[in-house]
């Protein structure tokens, strides 16, 4: 197995143009109308010079990195032309699934580039799970990369880099890329690489006057971009940030990334059928949705403070586990057919048991004295899964994860019975380490020895491997609780 491709921030610039390796992609949407929407995107994409097939095979995401879902982008897709080197039209033809046949005339004449259109505003209307649309809004256009960008079949690992243009009318909208974060954003168009498609498609991409975006703080860079149909205080949010983020950096020791954005995105329903309430992790960043009605404010209780940030924090939890330490399914990802993974329980449940772990070492306790991890597990673990159906508390832990793969949020039930036994999981290791250890060890030890393992073996882990890598790390053999969590609930 192999985890994507580290980013590449300015490699690109050393290798001469003529020697184009990479994929080229450029970016538009189409003019604002009076309505103040661009609901239409138009992407180029232009093969490297060293591709010199005559046919190509383009394909559209159906599935999302940690979407757990299957949503089929290709049906907003048009692909309005293609052409060869020469300039010559190729012929365009619709395959199975999210995959179209691209010809040149001639074999002489390798394919050079594809053009298509995304309609954002179709998409927006269809995919009613908010968080995993693209969006054309008064003054502000919001995209997430899988659900934009398309790859020709075999390109997958190439390096790739992007240009972005605001709509022709108003090319003095401020543009952002989480792969390319600058703050204020500045008007215009602007570039930005990535490694391959993945760390492309798992970026985002925000344009116009409605969104600001700040700086919070260096080494790691740190971005907060908001987008809020309704009030929200960046004065409230930037603070809450900061403290999360800074607490998951400290947790696993060093941070991942040389740069993070925090995207929110508080918004009015498109209709009563939409709902708001996912959020998703990225390479370099966390695109947290609401409705504009759950935004944070001066007037934002204690209790809601506290949530917004162990939200924060759970979602940038994840840059270390799945997306630099992963079990398999993860990475290379099939972005045509949702994949079914063995340890979503790993992902999400000791993921969010280590946001809950990282808050607690520099957080206050509870005002009954206990530790804010325990109080945590207590409602998000233990709360949670008391009302869970039987029949998913006893099923196997890895056919609950294998189920999850593709229902997560759509039944959540299956989505919070597997991340509520995987912390459950977490937290009895951890309790383990910590009491055989007299405090000098716990599982921030075993999590950062998995995550170094990730990246010195650049493959994802079996089940099987995990006791050893715990037990090296910490000298406490947990095997037993995690072959009792991992067979089903008696
Ligand atoms: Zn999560």
């Amino acid at each position: 197995m192999r985890f994507p491709a580290a980013l590449v921030v300015c490699a690109l610039s050393a290798a001469p143009l003529s020697a184009q390796t990479s994929v080229r992609y450029a970016l538009a949407p189409s003019a604002v109308g009076a309505d103040g929407l661009s609901s239409v995107l138009r992407v180029t994409l232009a093969l490297p010079r060293d591709a010199g097939a005559p046919s190509a095979t383009l394909i559209m995401p159906r599935a999302i990195p940690m979407g757990y879902a299957q949503v089929a982008y290709d049906q907003f897709v048009t692909v309005t032309a293609a052409r060869s080197r020469s300039g010559a039209a190729a012929s365009i033809k619709r395959g199975e699934g999210p995959r179209w046949s691209v010809a040149s005339a001639s074999a002489a004449d390798p394919l050079a580039s594809i053009e298509y259109e995304v309609d954002l505003a179709a998409m927006e209307a269809n995919v009613v799970a908010g968080g995993d649309s693209s969006r054309a809004r008064d003054g502000f256009v919001g995209l997430l990369g899988y659900s934009v960008f398309a790859y020709v079949e075999g390109f997958e690992d190439r390096a790739v880099e992007l240009a972005i243009s605001p709509p022709p009318n108003r090319l003095d909208w401020p543009v952002f890329s989480t792969l390319a974060p600058k703050a204020p954003a500045l008007p215009g168009p602007m570039k930005a690489v990535a490694g391959d498609f993945y760390n492309l498609a798992d970026s985002q991409i925000l344009m116009g006057p409605r969104f600001r975006v700040r700086k919070l703080k260096a080494a790691p860079d740190l971005f907060l971009a908001i987008h809020a149909e309704g009030p929200a205080d960046e004065e409230v949010m930037a603070p809450l940030v900061e403290e999360a983020v800074d607490a998951l950096v400290r947790y696993f020791g060093a941070a991942p990334f040389p740069h993070f954005t925090v995207l929110f995105d508080y918004l009015k329903p498109v209709s009563p059928r939409h709902t708001y309430g996912f959020s998703m992790e990225h390479m370099q960043s966390a695109t947290i949705g609401a409705l504009a009605s759950a935004a944070l404010t001066a007037k934002s209780t204690d209790r809601e403070r506290s949530g917004f940030r162990y939200n924060v924090a759970h979602h940038v939890a994840h840059a270390w586990i799945p997306k630099r330490c992963a079990g398999e399914g993860y990475f290379p990802f099939r972005w045509e057919l949702a994949p079914l993974i063995d340890t979503i329980w790993l992902s999400e449940g000791f993921g969010q048991y280590a946001a809950a772990d990282a808050l607690s070492d520099v957080l206050p306790p509870s005002a009954d004295g206990r530790p804010y991890r325990e109080a945590l597990v207590q409602t998000r673990f233990r709360n949670t899964l008391r009302d869970m159906p039987d029949f998913l508390k006893r099923m196997p832990l890895v056919e609950l994860s294998r189920t999850a793969s593709t229902f997560y949020s759509e039944d959540f039930r299956t989505g919070r019975t597997v991340f509520a036994r995987g912390g459950l999981m977490a937290w009895e290791m951890d309790e383990r380490m910590r009491s055989a250890t007299r405090g000098q060890g716990r599982l921030r030890d075993a999590l950062r020895a998995l995550v170094a393992w990730s990246g010195r073996e650049k493959r994802a882990f079996s089940i099987d491997e995990l006791p050893a890598i715990f037990s090296a790390a910490t000298g406490v053999d947990t095997r037993d609780i995690m072959d009792r969590w991992l067979a089903g609930m008696k």
